[in-house]
């Protein structure tokens, strides 16, 4: 078995930005990739460079009008492609396209038996819809993998682990009534931030029932509470059994981050990357795919995630 995790990082993906001011206009990549580095992780892994996602790759989740209206919006330049998170900036379209086709090219070599595991630090769009953007997130990389995993590769059993300070919404309504689909969230409390959902009560829809688990937290929860959380989530794994693992580690819900409110430390990160690891090589024949999704203070996401992709090399 291939063990070496497979990396992306290359400019494409570092254009996927927004202006200055917004929170997403800092360089999380180059963050991320110096403090790598500094830890030596660089030499543990395969970098591979992102590629581009072709229109019939979108089209496995997107809808063709929603598609062809980014294009036209972000070709213009203007404006927003939602209600007031995600602006129409040049070169976005591009840049979405380059998350949403690396993240398939992740999946491709892991299907081919290059690796079994793959980080995409630029990735992990959670808020993206069918046919609309929201909370900065224009094509769901993750969405069109589940359904590549389906549609191409005949895998269904699939786990969606999100530990982002965000609700991933785009994945979770999209898939609430597959039973299919594992989905398991660790998140700060919608009551308190956007989006606004991901309840405990959420559990998923009619045949789904019981394959969702939405674990909110209260603002200011720290390690202690995330850590007892995560044993639900991995209980909740065993339970469902499923053939491939996506994890979204989000590091916008370290302590200080701008837009949020959790007091993690990257110890978390860590935690769950460990154990999840263990779970993928005991259960999925070690298949992982993870996706860096939010973080907003650069220190905080160098640090997170680096301490997920330590424990997957
Ligand atoms: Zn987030």
């Amino acid at each position: 078995m291939a063990t070496e995790v497979l990396l992306y990082i290359g400019e494409p993906l570092a254009k996927y930005r927004f202006p200055d001011g917004h929170p997403f206009s800092i360089d999380r990549q180059r963050a991320f990739w110096d403090e790598a580095r500094k830890q030596n992780l660089d030499r543990r892994v395969q970098v591979l460079p992102p590629r581009g996602a072709s229109l019939d790759e979108l089209l496995r989740f997107h809808t063709g009008r929603y598609i062809q209206t980014v294009e036209a919006r972000c070709n213009a330049g203007n404006g927003y492609l939602d209600y007031g998170d995600t602006p129409a900036v040049r070169g976005l379209f591009e840049a979405g396209c380059a998350v949403a086709g690396t993240a398939l090219d992740a999946l491709e070599r892991i299907m081919a038996g290059a690796s079994v595991r793959t980080f995409q630090p630029v990735g992990g769009l959670h808020h993206a819809r069918a046919d609309s953007a929201g909370g900065f997130c224009v094509f769901n990389d993750l969405a069109i993998v589940i359904r590549s995993l389906r549609e191409i590769h005949r895998v269904r059993r699939v786990a969606y682990v999100d530990i982002d300070v965000h609700h991933g919404d785009g994945v979770f309504y999209a898939f609430e009534d597959d039973p299919d689909l594992i989905f398991a969230d660790i998140h700060e409390d919608g009551r308190y931030l956007y989006p606004g959902t991901g309840h405990a009560h959420e559990t998923g829809a009619g045949a789904a029932a019981g394959t969702k688990l939405n674990l909110p937290l209260l603002p200011g929860a720290g390690d202690r509470e995330f850590f007892a959380a995560w044993e639900r989530v991995l209980d909740h794994l065993r339970r469902n059994r499923p053939e491939f693992i996506l994890f979204q580690c989000g590091a916008d819900g370290l302590r200080g981050d701008p837009l949020a409110h959790l007091r993690l430390t990257p110890a978390a990160h860590a935690h769950a990357a460990r154990t999840l690891c263990r779970f993928a090589d005991e259960s999925c024949g070690g298949r992982l795919m993870a996706f860096g999704g939010g973080g907003y203070d650069l220190k905080n996401l160098a640090a997170g995630w680096c301490a997920v992709l330590r424990e997957m090399v």
